[in-house]
């Protein structure tokens, strides 16, 4: 039978969402377009998120090294850091990935629209293209949203995107601050923290929560903070920001103390990292009826809103915002329209991971998590000082933390915290994937002298049976 629409699979947004979901799509046989409004492919996580931020903590990792290079056996006489080259770099990089997605929808024949994309129906989509003014509407069967999300601010800290700014400008500053307020200690704000610490920027960091990293495990947090406190770091936590307001040169945040007093920073800047909101404003889901829930599009689990023949996956959608979900759902999303069985995404099977250094990776429940929830557990530990890989390379703090059922051995949460952490944890998805047992993952044979050595004998250790400590 002829097409009655344009498209069987029309995209909005082409981050790791939407690209990925799009190649699904084309794989499947399946007549797909890409509409993006910014002239480079990728979304936020590869021209202003995952990608460019990680240039930039390489360079952090790079600057902390030269610091070490004496015990290493290296004199430097001083170095000297070119900020501007620093962040030149990074957008470099972000180019280059972003580039990297304009082949795949080639290679795909994915049709690009470069246009800002609005529903019309529940099958037509209006794209209008600044460029010219010019604007056309075209039809799917089956519209996929993913538009992704944006900074959140609140009134008391309005940002100004010149002193109280958001990832974006802190991305991007003409020269390094002298000093920086970071505003939430997720990790966004832990990793610009990092960074602006190494290339030497005071850093101060207010978070409102007992701890930073709120999402972590409380043992893991607590190392982190402190090996972040030896860096140089000050961090507040329990500590309300009261308003943040731009001064002359500068920004004045008032910070209300856990003993109720009140604290007055000063600093170049302040960069708010306090969550991001779903981007679902003038996308016409009001006049198509799609219902959206506290600043995210409403969806099922497999990113079917209320309304027929459109969906919504990755940021915009809520839940866990990272790149690598956002392509799980629209993967899945694609794969469930034609009729195949994909597997429900499980968020306890979703890695997160901050990489500043030492880096941090978890999966799953956190010890308070597991108990909470009525699990009996063991847990096992192996910290990175007894690993030979770790301390030859001048990188053993933190440690590996495993949380097992008592009763089945099946891995309830896994912490990492060290070097190589977001590189570690890979192995404790696909155990948790095949329920691997503690046993399975300490009789598994590890490469000696590796950093992942630490797995196998936290493992062990839940078991009362790690050789190394
Ligand atoms: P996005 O990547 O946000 O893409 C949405 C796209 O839709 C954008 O290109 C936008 O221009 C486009 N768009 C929006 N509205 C329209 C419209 N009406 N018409 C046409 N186009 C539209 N995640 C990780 O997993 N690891 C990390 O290390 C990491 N680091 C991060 C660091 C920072 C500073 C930030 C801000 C985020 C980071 N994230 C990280 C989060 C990650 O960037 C997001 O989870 C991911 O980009 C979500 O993908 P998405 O496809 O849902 O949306």
């Amino acid at each position: 039978t002829p097409h009655e629409f344009d498209f069987d699979i029309a995209v909005i947004g082409s981050g790791p969402g939407g690209y990925e979901c799009a190649i699904r799509a084309s794989q499947l046989g399946y007549k797909t377009c890409i509409i993006e409004k910014e002239q480079t492919l990728g979304g936020v996580c590869l021209n202003w998120g995952c990608i460019p931020t990680k240039s930039l903590l390489k360079n952090a990792e790079v600057i902390h090294t030269l610091k070490d290079a004496e015990e290493f056996g290296i004199k430097l006489n001083g170095f000297e850091i070119d900020f501007t080259k620093v962040i030149r770099r990074s957008r470099k990089v972000a180019t280059k990935m972003a580039k990297g997605v304009e082949f795949l929808m080639k290679k795909n024949k994915i049709e690009v629209k470069k246009g800002y994309g609005k529903l019309k129906s529940a099958h037509e989509i209006e794209i209008s293209y600044e460029k010219d003014g010019s604007s056309e509407v075209v039809s799917s069967q089956h519209i996929i949203l993913a538009t992704g999300t944006k900074a959140r601010s609140i009134p008391s800290v309005p940002v100004d995107r010149e002193r109280i700014i958001t990832s974006y400008e802190a991305m991007v500053l003409k020269e390094k601050p002298e000093s920086l307020t970071v505003i939430g200690a997720g990790a966004i704000g832990m990793e610009f923290a990092y960074f602006y610490n190494a290339v030497g920027t005071k850093v101060t960091v207010v978070e409102l929560m007992p701890q930073i990293l709120p999402n972590e495990d409380e043992e893991i947090a607590t190392t982190l903070a402190k090996e972040l406190k030896k860096q140089g770091i000050e961090i507040l936590t329990d500590a309300q920001v009261q308003k943040a307001e731009a001064v002359e040169n500068g920004v004045k945040t008032t910070v209300k103390l856990k003993d109720g007093s009140e604290k007055e920073l000063q600093s170049d800047y302040a960069l708010v990292a306090i969550g991001l909101t779903g981007n679902v404003e003038n996308l016409g889901l009001e006049e198509v009826g799609v219902e959206t829930e506290r600043g995210f599009i409403k969806v099922d689990e497999f990113g079917r809103t209320n309304v027929e023949g459109v969906y919504a996956i990755g940021d915009v959608a809520g839940g866990i915002l990272l790149a690598h979900k956002a392509s799980v759902e629209g993967i899945n999303c694609v794969e469930k329209i034609a009729g195949l069985s994909p597997e429900p995404l499980d968020p306890m099977s979703i890695p997160a991971c901050t990489y500043c250094q030492p880096s941090v990776a978890h999966l799953g429940m956190t010890e308070k998590q597991a108990l909470e929830k009525g699990y009996e557990i063991k847990v096992g530990k192996f910290p990175f000082m007894a690993s030979g890989k770790a301390t030859a390379s001048g990188h053993n703090e933190g440690m590996v933390k495993l949380i097992f059922d008592k009763k089945y051995g099946e891995l309830l949460g896994a912490h990492i915290i060290g070097y190589e952490a977001t590189e570690m944890i890979a192995e404790l998805g696909m155990a948790k994937k095949l329920e691997a047992t503690s046993e399975w993952i300490h009789k598994t044979v590890h490469a000696h002298p590796t950093f992942s050595e630490a797995v196998k004998e936290a493992a062990a250790a839940a078991d009362g049976e790690a050789i190394n400590i």
